[in-house]
């Protein structure tokens, strides 16, 4: 490899290494700080460049997803975006029905609620605001860095002893659902559709999913995904401007499973049996739940009510998961971001036609303007050929 090749690798893929790099420092220095026993201000001190990031990336998605919309739908006619807007829905609800049937399927075999709830860690802590964050709101536009995000949940991170057992054994069971769902059913869909590789699509998106798994938030990492798609695998502007915005914020595959699982795990530890009627109220709810659900970190955490009030089962339930939450929140963003961005290039896969027929027009056109033009040019000339003649015969 010669030092050109180096140089235009790392200019394709710095960033990327950057980020993962982050991440893993983020890792290793949450871990080795955890021995220093800091308490809850002095970590919230820690964790604040990476709140910093967090907030520059929210202010960034309400103008994103409607200047994305407005230019994406100003950019196709009405019967196409009609089309496109349709497979994009249908590609949405497959692919979270789909999630949530891998949800149930998975928490019903492993089972990990077996054994009741008795034993099983319960948190819940509120946060005491100091006159320190409100100084800190000050500064709160600037970019620092998903190293700190990700440093500061680690020494953030409640005793690592509390996610033995049941919670040990549900945290596998939700790891095992978005795998499948992410490396196989997903993939397999985009190759099935498009006949290419799923994974050099996947290969082109790393910069998003690390984003995904350091903020937990997807609108958060709309940003980063519009740049993956645009510009390293090349997707249709028209499409990713259309489809993106809408995909973060009513597609979450992550979600829906997690929902379903989640519920199902707590009828488990507390020895509810549930019937098939009821096993399919939970599947319809924790769709809608996940299409409710804001693509912030935890949401899913909140629109989980709606999934237990369903079936009657106890709400206080959800702070037996709390422990583990922030990080399988990271797992379900990433997916979620994944889902969309597969989503992206479904749709622009199935609607080439529209957007080459697009194009040919717009092509015409051009062509027509310049064949417009052509005869009035040549009147021009003429007439600038006659003046002088015709100062000519007046002299
Ligand atoms: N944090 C997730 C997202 O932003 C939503 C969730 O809590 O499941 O996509």
């Amino acid at each position: 490899m010669s030092t050109e090749d180096m140089m235009k690798f790392m200019k394709n893929n710095g960033f990327v290494l950057f980020t993962v790099v982050a991440v893993i420092v983020g890792i290793i220095l949450g871990f080795c700080l955890r021995d220093y026993q800091m308490n809850f201000r002095q970590i919230k001190y820690f964790s604040f460049p990476g709140e910093l990031l967090m907030r520059m990336l929210q202010m960034l998605v309400m103008p994103l997803i409607i200047s994305s919309l407005v230019t994406g739908m100003a950019a196709l006619d009405s019967k196409a975006s009609g089309k496109m807007g349709l497979r994009a829905v249908i590609y949405y609800t497959t692919t979270t029905v789909l999630a949530v049937i891998i949800g149930i399927i998975m928490v019903l075999i492993i089972h990990p609620g077996g054994g009741g709830k008795e034993m099983m860690h319960r948190e819940g802590k509120i946060e005491e605001v100091h006159s320190a964050d409100a100084f800190m709101d000050l500064v709160r536009y600037a970019p620092i860095g998903i190293l700190f995000l990700i440093a500061g949940k680690i020494v953030e991170m409640e005793d690592m002893t509390v996610v033995g057992g049941q919670l040990g054994m549900y945290t596998i069971t939700v790891i095992v659902g978005l795998l499948i769902h992410a490396l196989i059913v997903l993939p397999l869909l985009y190759f099935f559709i498009t006949h290419k590789n799923p994974f050099v699509f996947i290969g082109g998106l790393v910069q998003a999913l690390v984003t995904a798994l350091g903020t937990s938030s997807s609108s958060a990492t709309l940003p980063i995904t519009f740049r993956c798609l645009e510009d390293k695998i090349g997707l249709d502007k028209r499409i990713t401007r259309f489809v993106l915005p809408v995909g973060a914020t009513i597609n979450m595959d992550g979600t829906a499973l997690y929902e379903a699982l989640a519920a199902i795990f707590i009828a488990q530890v507390n020895n509810f049996e549930l019937n098939f009627g009821q096993i399919l109220t939970i599947s319809i709810t924790a769709t809608a739940a996940s299409i409710g659900a804001a693509g912030i970190p935890q949401a899913g955490l909140v629109t989980m009510v709606i999934v237990l009030t369903s079936v009657g089962l106890p709400t206080d339930d959800i702070t037996l998961i709390i422990a583990v939450d922030w990080f399988l929140d990271r797992l379900r963003t990433m997916t979620n971001v994944l889902g969309d961005s597969l989503g992206a290039g479904i749709v622009e896969h199935l609607s080439r036609q529209e957007l080459q027929k697009m194009d040919a027009e717009a092509g015409n056109s051009v062509i027509e303007e310049k064949e417009m033009k052509k005869p009035y040019q040549l009147i021009r000339q003429d007439s600038e050929n006659e003046k002088p003649m015709d100062s000519e015969t007046k002299m």
